[in-house]
């Protein structure tokens, strides 16, 4: 089904992206976003490596529907001898890399407190959020090295969170900070030493319909309480990031954009803390 953004795509983005060609890793592909932006690059002509974590049965349908366009992998990317093992893969049936979409992570949906946050939780977070990121661009760059080139291209996927925080949720807002500001800003500089043109940027999304927010967004209440900092009064769908991928993987569209972070959310302001009833004006000045 395709939603407003994607027929204005269609029909009037009529122009080459300069993706044709490209050999593409998304991460965590048959996740909601994943999935979108598999098709777009494939659409666009790129040869997809299309990562999974458990959903072999999405996999094993991209990669029949794709055949000749994708090759699908399955790992657990906080595992460092799967990670490895997946580029080793990769280089054997693929060759290099351009293109590395950092998209795979988890947002635990319990509102924990840091008070009440388990040290277990906090750990797994940080292992699938920021861990998995390391390893890919660590196995990204180490490929770089042995085969120096002109453009290379790394996305990452953060969060508004990373932005504005979120209450109850210190482990992901963490982990995405770490990558949005830290990862972004750093490795933009690192990855011009193998790629003289090579380009690191995130994208923040803020909430976005995918399984990952369905919870959340299930009840109007929850839909309401989080458009109320969004001036476009909308929810994302996939196609709004994954078209926002697209454009910064594109050297056509964003050749000279580097070390960016890119919010995808509709002009979001922040988090609402409170209702008003939960506002005392007596003891507020
Ligand atoms: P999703 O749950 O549909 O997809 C997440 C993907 O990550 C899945 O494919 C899953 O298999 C993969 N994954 C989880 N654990 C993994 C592991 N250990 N190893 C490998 N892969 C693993 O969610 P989504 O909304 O499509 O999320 C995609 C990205 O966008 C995530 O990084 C998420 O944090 C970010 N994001 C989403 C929203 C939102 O509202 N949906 C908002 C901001 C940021």
């Amino acid at each position: 089904m395709l939603n407003n953004n994607c027929r204005l795509y269609q029909s009037e983005l009529d122009m080459d992206l300069g993706l044709k060609g490209k050999n593409v890793l998304v991460t965590g592909a048959t996740g909601g976003i994943g999935l979108v932006t598999v098709r777009k690059f494939i659409e666009e002509g790129a040869f997809v490596i299309a990562h999974y974590h458990h959903n072999t049965a999405e996999a094993e349908r991209l990669q029949h529907e794709y055949s000749l366009s994708i090759l699908t992998l399955g790992a657990d990317l906080s595992d460092e001898i799967q990670v490895q093992e997946m580029f080793t893969t990769i280089s054997q049936k693929v060759g290099k890399i351009d293109i590395l979409v950092c998209n795979a992570g988890i947002w635990p949906k319990a509102d924990e407190t840091v008070a009440q946050m388990s040290f277990k939780r906090w750990k797994r977070t940080q292992a699938v959020n920021l861990d998995s990121v390391f390893l890919c661009c660590r196995a990204f760059f180490r490929q770089l090295q042995t085969q120096i080139r002109e453009s290379a291209n790394i996305i990452l996927i953060g969060s508004t969170a990373a932005i504005f925080g979120e209450a109850g949720h210190l482990d992901y807002s963490a982990s995405k900070a770490a990558l949005t500001y830290g990862f972004t800003k750093t490795l933009k500089n690192e990855i011009v030493k193998y790629a003289r043109l090579g380009r690191v940027n995130t994208i923040c999304p803020g909430w976005v319909k995918t399984p990952m927010s369905e919870d959340a967004l299930a009840d109007t209440k929850g839909v309401k309480k989080v458009l109320q900092t969004i001036p476009m009064r909308k929810i994302a769908q996939a196609e709004d990031i994954a078209l926002s991928i697209l454009s910064l993987a594109s050297d056509v569209l964003s050749g000279h954009i580097s070390g960016e972070i890119l919010s995808v959310a509709g002009g979001m302001e922040g988090r609402i803390l409170f209702s008003p009833t939960e506002i005392d004006p007596d003891t507020a000045f």
